[in-house]
């Protein structure tokens, strides 16, 4: 592999200390993380070697290996010595963005930052973010409403994903919430442009969204992507904002215990949960989502082997959503497996992404064909 000082050497080293990769000159090679890694499942991929190379203030510029990434924080959780490889991972890829240095293989990347910057969302969408709740009559958010329901871009626009966003505007409502809805007023979170190295993006991103949260007097947010809860709730009070975030599966979980959302009907399949990388590792929500299940009567909860703090990433983190993963290099293919491996007819899960790389690899992988692949809420849907 070609590495070469892209910029010069404080340059690389200033950017991986901003991001808080002080503990990277702890480093002392062991290959923990590279066993942990999902990569070496599918591939070889050392991210110890770019750990290295950062100490050294090297950028391999020309290598995919820096975009392979997808924060899933697998290695971060087993590092003896505290280093923050995905810190670390982010700061080199900071250096390459503004230089325009993307590899030609993941051509995607530009063109959906640029859609990001010019109408904030991945998918050039230029009509109304709330479109998809008109047949709920789900209402605009005003002042002094209890919650904004903060669908992310996927459940706005995307076919598939707008029946997450319908299930749970359904179940808020049978439950009695006040919520509403910002629309066109908001933007893309901005999550997976800063973990794809944009920076600057990811800042105006943020201060946007936080302008018209203030504007429009929201002190609460509920989300249904844990991309964007851990946006709002973990890198937006580095802008001074701190509004009360709610992971979906967080507050459902208190609807059903307060007896506000009463669950009617019977629910007879073997289910397994897969973990959001993002819900779980990062953020430790690994209970609400399983005593939902639990409380559904007639439902089977089985567990796959990597499952909890173990939990095998779906691919689709940091920023790989954008990019195009070949195939027989996809983890969620390995999901899938691990789902019928423990006798499951439906897997659950609590992440857009997470849903939109399943069905992928369901409509690929024809074994697959009979598993369903549900959000939380479209199973809840289904009983309440
Ligand atoms: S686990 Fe930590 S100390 Fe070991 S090689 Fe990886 S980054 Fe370095
Ligand atoms: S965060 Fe996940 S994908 Fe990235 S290097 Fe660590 S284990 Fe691998």
């Amino acid at each position: 592999m070609e590495t070469i000082p892209l910029t010069p050497f404080k340059v690389v080293v200033d950017g991986i200390k901003e991001a808080g990769g002080e503990a990277l000159k702890f480093c002392y090679q062991c290959g923990k993380c590279d066993t942990v890694c999902p990569w070496n499942r599918v591939r070889q991929f050392f991210i110890r070697t770019l750990i290295h190379q950062g100490q050294l203030g090297l950028v391999p510029f020309e290598s995919e290996d820096l975009w392979l990434c997808t924060t899933c924080r697998n290695c971060v959780q087993q590092c003896p010595r505290g280093v923050k490889i995905i810190d670390v991972m982010r700061a080199m890829r900071r250096i390459l963005v503004p230089e325009g240095v993307v590899p030609a293989s993941i051509p995607n990347l530009r063109s959906v930052m640029t859609s990001i910057a010019s109408v904030g969302n991945p998918f050039r969408q230029e009509k109304d973010r709330a479109e998809w709740a008109e047949a709920l009559s789900v209402k605009a958010f005003t002042e002094g409403t209890e919650f904004l329901y903060f669908p992310c871009c996927y459940p706005s626009y995307e076919p598939r994903l707008k029946k997450l966003a319908l299930a749970t505007a359904g179940l808020l409502q049978k439950a009695g919430v006040e919520f509403g809805l910002l629309g066109s007023k908001e933007n893309c979170c901005g999550e997976s442009v800063r973990a794809a190295g944009n920076e600057d993006l990811f800042k105006r991103l943020a201060r946007e969204n936080i302008k018209t949260f203030i504007d429009h007097g929201v002190k609460k947010i509920l989300a249904s992507s844990p991309h964007c809860y851990h946006t709002f709730k973990n890198d937006y009070p580095e802008f001074k904002a701190n509004f009360e975030v709610l992971h979906i599966t967080q507050y459902i979980y208190e609807l059903i215990q307060e007896g506000r959302l009463e669950i009617a009907k019977e629910y007879k399949k073997k289910v397994t949960y897969h973990d959001p990388c993002y819900l779980g590792r990062h953020n430790g929500i690994y209970e609400e989502p399983r005593e939902i299940l639990k409380r559904i009567p007639g439902l089977q909860l089985l567990e796959m082997p990597d499952s909890k703090e173990r939990s095998l990433c779906c691919g689709m983190g940091g920023g790989r959503i954008w990019m195009e993963t070949a195939k027989g290099e996809r983890f969620s293919d390995i999901r899938l497996q691990q789902a019928l491996d423990v006798g499951a007819e439906v897997l659950v899960t609590a992440c857009p992404y997470c849903i939109t790389q399943f069905e992928d690899s369901k409509s690929i992988l024809k074994e697959c064909e009979g598993l369903e692949i549900k959000d939380i809420t479209e199973v809840l849907q289904e009983v309440i």
